[in-house]
């Protein structure tokens, strides 16, 4: 998978490679105008509560509607954004548009809304500030925000690395662990974390999908689950593309699916006349 190979991929060689490196030069000088031009904007896949099937909240993904190359996807330019600093302003923007996004679709009713946070967003000294100011503006209640990290991104950090999280989580932020299984995590270092949420990869749901199902994948899913519970975390899952996929997945006890499935990822008009929280 592209994703395996992170921010390396674009060094793989392969007959596109030269196109790959100009296109990527370009695409990371023409970031800081995008933003000031308002070329990004929001897709918004539901969270479905596997008890009932009811729509839990929504994560919020970035795209960039490009001049030229079109819709792009954020694979293609989070990771540049990265690099150069600019995801700390483009992701005070996505966690603004998806808080108020939440606001407006928590009229009557409760509907969580998930950010992805990048590591360089963790690390900066805004974080806390930043996410309390956009909160308070939109008259939100932290438990309505759920912040996103990998659990490669914690890899490695801290105590005093993880104080903003923790105060987040201690503010009622929920903090899901993005990714989950992939990284080289010690699982004994779950419980110092302030996560409330594993999102168990979509690799697993993929094992899952196979006659008879891997069962290493099967046991791994079950061991996490009873893990997860046993220390009072929730269970989302990625990537869920069929009904036979949510039915094993609902069986070995997770909370929360996400997946084609379900629905794919759509504007917030779209999501919230298909999910019944059209805007006021
Ligand atoms: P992620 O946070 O793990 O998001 C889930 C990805 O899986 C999304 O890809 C989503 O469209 C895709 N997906 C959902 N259901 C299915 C399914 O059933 N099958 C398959 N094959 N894929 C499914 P997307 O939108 O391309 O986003 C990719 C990654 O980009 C995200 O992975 C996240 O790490 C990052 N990202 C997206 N938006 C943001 C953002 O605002 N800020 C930051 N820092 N990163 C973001
Ligand atoms: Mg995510
Ligand atoms: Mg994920
Ligand atoms: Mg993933």
């Amino acid at each position: 998978r592209a994703k395996d190979a992170g921010g390396n991929r674009y060094e793989l060689a392969d007959p596109d490679s030269d196109a790959r490196a100009i296109d990527r030069h370009s695409l990371t000088n023409h970031l800081p105008a995008a933003l000031e031009r308002d070329e990004f904007f929001l897709e918004y896949q539901p969270l479905i509560r596997m008890s009932d099937g009811h729509v839990d909240g929504a994560e919020a993904l970035v795209r960039w509607a490009h001049p030229v190359h079109g819709r792009l996807g954020p694979d293609r330019f989070i990771p540049l954004a990265e690099h150069t600093g600019l995801i700390v302003p483009l992701g005070r923007w996505v966690l603004e548009q998806a808080v108020r996004q939440a606001c407006d679709w928590a009229v009557g009713r409760t509907l969580r809304v998930n950010v992805n946070l990048s590591p360089r967003q963790l690390h900066h000294p805004d974080l806390v500030p930043d996410t309390i100011a956009v909160l308070e503006s939109a008259g939100v209640e932290p438990s309505s925000l759920c912040l996103e990290v990998t659990e490669s991104a914690l890899i490695g950090a801290d105590a005093d690395e993880l104080k903003p999280l923790w105060q987040l989580a201690e503010m009622g932020v929920d903090i899901a662990l993005d990714d989950f299984g992939t990284g080289y995590s010690n699982l004994a270092n779950l419980r110092k974390l302030p996560a409330t949420t594993l999102k168990l990869d979509r690799s697993f749901t993929q094992g899952l999908q196979r006659h008879p199902a891997d069962p290493v994948d099967v046991t791994f899913v079950e061991g996490i689950v009873s893990l997860a519970h046993a220390l009072g975390l929730a269970v989302t899952v990625e990537g869920v593309e069929t009904e036979h996929q949510a039915d094993q997945l609902r069986d070995l006890g997770c909370d929360t699916a996400q997946g084609w499935y379900y629905a794919r990822p759509a504007p917030a008009a779209e999501f919230g006349r298909d999910w019944g929280c059209p805007s006021p």
